[in-house]
This record gives structure tokens, sequence and C-alpha cells, in this order.
């Protein structure tokens, strides 16, 4: 990594920020993943905007994050700046505009935890995102992911969105523009990043907005492996399926490769037993990919997403989890 990019970013972060050679383990909720070589906290869309230029005029790979809860990061790590988007300073509703109709329209920086923003929300009585509020990721992570439980998803209650393009650009984007479908919009594809989001809620109860978050956590409790790290459901649904169920009749239920383990709790995620590698969760995506392609004909796709050097891997783990060429 050049000096003069460290040192820019120094300058208008404050050397505190820009951390070198920083695991990413760290900052993942696989609790995976090997060194940055630029590791740097962002708190507002002015810091991303300028940390991305320095980036950008210095020509150095750069990648933004959010709080790593949908991510594989290489055991050989990420060569570039990491950009990690997290909570800022400001008052969560002080750009609510309200509506006569009822509704109000929050803007929100995309650094803020989605969870915290849905149930402050909800206690203001607030209401329509009652369904985010176990969702362990930022709000521009869960707008790139169109992230989504239960009765819910990020499409349902987005109005708008600011987003940075690749030349620097600052555009307002409504929520038709991001193409939001399952667990996609185009911000990946187009190469923008996401700022802000801003939400359409309706005023309502609070106290039934909390009564069914109370709900929603119990469920999540009950069902999912929530004490082992992990990054939520490893595969997208494929159509007419649960990938959970399918990997449950393969008989995969426990299946370990090292310390990665396919959850006895919920088959749909893998989880880290304490000291998986990126490699492990790789080699028992590839292993059950085959299983059940092998057993049910249905071909299964990673919903989450890898990021960092993953050169010389098995060709087969390469080719099931789509890595060539990175
Ligand atoms: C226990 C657990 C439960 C989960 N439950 C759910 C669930 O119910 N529903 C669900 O949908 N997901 C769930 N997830 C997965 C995850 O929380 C979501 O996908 C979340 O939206 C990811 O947000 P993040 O900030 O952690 O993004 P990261 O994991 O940091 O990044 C994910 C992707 O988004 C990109 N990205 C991040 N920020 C931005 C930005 N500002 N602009 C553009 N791109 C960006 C990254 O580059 C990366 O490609 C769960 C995860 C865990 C660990």
């Amino acid at each position: 990594m050049q000096e003069k990019t460290i040192i820019r970013l120094c300058e208008i972060l404050g050397s505190d920020r820009v951390l070198q050679n920083e695991p990413m383990r760290l900052h993942t909720t696989f609790r995976i993943g090997g060194p940055a070589d630029v590791f740097v906290r962002i708190r507002s869309a002015g810091e991303l905007c300028d940390a991305l230029r320095v980036c950008r005029e210095e020509a150095v790979p750069v990648y933004v994050i959010g709080n790593g809860s949908n991510l594989l990061v290489a055991d050989k790590g990420i060569s570039g700046v990491v950009l990690s988007l997290s909570a800022g300073e400001q008052e969560l509703f002080e750009e609510a505009v309200f509506k006569d109709d009822g509704s109000v329209a929050v803007t929100v920086w995309a650094g803020e935890m989605l969870a915290t923003f849905a149930k402050q929300a909800t206690k203001k009585g607030f209401l329509g995102m009652e369904w985010a509020s176990g969702i362990p990721g930022t709000v521009g992570g869960a707008l790139r992911m169109n992230a989504g439980a239960y009765d819910g998803c990020i499409r349902d209650c987005l109005l708008a969105a600011e987003v940075l393009t690749k030349q620097g650009e600052r555009l307002l984007k409504t929520a038709e523009d991001l193409s939001l479908s399952y667990r996609h919009s185009n911000l990946e594809e187009k190469g923008q990043t996401a700022l802000s989001a801003t939400f359409l809620l309706r005023r309502g109860n609070a106290e039934e907005g909390l009564a069914r978050i109370a709900e929603l956590t119990k469920l999540r409790c009950e069902k999912q492996p929530l004490s082992y790290p992990s990054a939520g459901s490893t595969f997208r649904r494929p159509e007419g399926y649960f990938a959970g169920k399918l990997i449950q009749d393969a008989g995969l239920r426990g299946y370990r490769v090292g310390d990665a383990q396919v959850s006895e709790k919920h088959c749909g995620f893998v989880i880290n037993l304490g000291s998986a590698t990126a490699v492990d969760i790789l080699t028992l995506i590839a292993d059950v990919k085959e299983r059940v392609q092998a057993d049910f004909g249905v071909e299964l796709e990673p919903e989450i997403r890898f990021l960092g050097d993953f050169s010389g891997l098995a060709e087969r783990v390469m080719q099931a989890c789509r890595l060539q060429g990175r």
C-alpha cells in the first residue's frame, strides 16, 4: 500500500482511524478473515466521499463494507483499503418529515445499524420496520442486499436513497431505480455506494409495534443459532424450496469441515465453531452444494458475499463459490 494514500487518509480522518494490517475477523460476524492492508472506520457521508476520492485519485483498490454480517473474508486478507461504515453522531430522527396522510419520511446515514433504527422508530410510533429489528447489518448493507425477514424487506419501505457513483457524483435514486428484488439491488453491478436511505413509515401505536418486535425476536432465538458466529443464511432461497430443508433432507445437519459446521439448530446457517477458516467455510459450501445437487437436482447459490484474496483454492471450491478470477 502506498504511503501517500495512508498519509492522505490520516490527514482527513485522523491517524487513530486509519488502521494498518487490521485482522478482518474482528469486523465480520463470522469472526473469520485475514488482514486488510488498511481499515478505516467511516462515520458520515462526507467522510465516505472524501475517503473514496483519495482512493480514486491514488488508484488503490477500495471496498466499502457495513457490519460485515453477510461477508466471508479470505484467510489471506484484503489488499487495498476497507472503508467500514458505522453509526454517526447525528440524532436518528433529526431529518424526519411528517406528512398529512399520517406517514413520516426518515432519512438515515448508511452506517447506522438497521436493527437500532427499526427499534427506535417503533418506540417513537413510526411503524413498518419491525421485521428489521433482528438483522445485524447497517442500513447501507441492507440496501445493497435488499435485506428482508418475515413479512418485510427494504423494498417495502424505501422511498429513496442517496448513492455515490464510481466517478464521485452524488445521486438521488428512487427505490425503483435500485431494481430491488430478492436479496439484490443494482448497487454492486453499477459500482455505487449507498450514502443514505429515506424510509417511509406510518404513524401508529408504538406498543403494538414493540409487541410485534418481541414476537419476532422470540422466533429468531428459537430457530436460529445466534450463539455462534455466522453470516446468517448461507444460501439464497432456491425457487420453490427452502435451502435449510434441502440441506437437512440431504442428511447434512451438523456436517463439519474443520470448525465450519452446518448448524444443528438451523441447516440454512453455516456456523463457526471457534477457529473455522474461510477455506473451511468454502469447502463446506462446495460439499453441501454437490450433495444437494446430486440428491435433489437443485443448485444452491451462496447468499453471503466474498471479499479478499481467494487465490490458490481447489478448482472445485472456486467453481462452487464462483470465485474464479478474483
Ligand atoms: C445472525 C444473523 C442473522 C441474519 N438475518 C438476516 C435476515 O433475517 N435477513 C437478511 O436479509 N439478512 C440477514 N442476515 C445477513 C446480513 O445481516 C444482511 O445481509 C445485512 O443486510 C448485511 O449488512 P452489513 O452492513 O453487515 O453488510 P456487509 O456484510 O458489511 O456487506 C454486505 C455487502 O454489502 C456491501 N455494502 C455494505 N455497505 C454498503 C454500502 N453503504 N453501499 C453499497 N454496498 C454496501 C458490501 O460491499 C457487501 O457486498 C443475518 C446475518 C446474521 C449474522
